[in-house]
């Protein structure tokens, strides 16, 4: 089973990649409408949002645990 390289979710099923595209590494919720990966600071700005939604945290503080979260993930380990 692969992860995701850019939010860590599980990839169980072919729908869970972009565009039913198992050589990628990335899932569908990690792409862009024409199937390529999103941006680092896209993934931040979702991951921040979400945070912010279920966690009501303050939006600063999300920024940065989501960028501690992100940083843990394969894909932007360099970022
Ligand atoms: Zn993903």
């Amino acid at each position: 089973m692969k992860m995701c390289i850019a939010c860590g979710m599980p990839m169980t099923q072919i729908a869970d990649y972009p565009r039913y595209d198992i050589s990628k590494n990335y899932c569908k919720l990690c792409a862009k409408s024409d199937g390529s990966m999103k941006s680092f600071d896209e993934k931040l700005e979702e991951l921040t949002l979400r945070y912010v939604e279920e966690h009501s945290m303050d939006y600063q503080v999300a920024k940065e645990t989501a960028r501690i979260i992100l940083k843990k993930l394969p894909a932007w380990k360099r970022w």
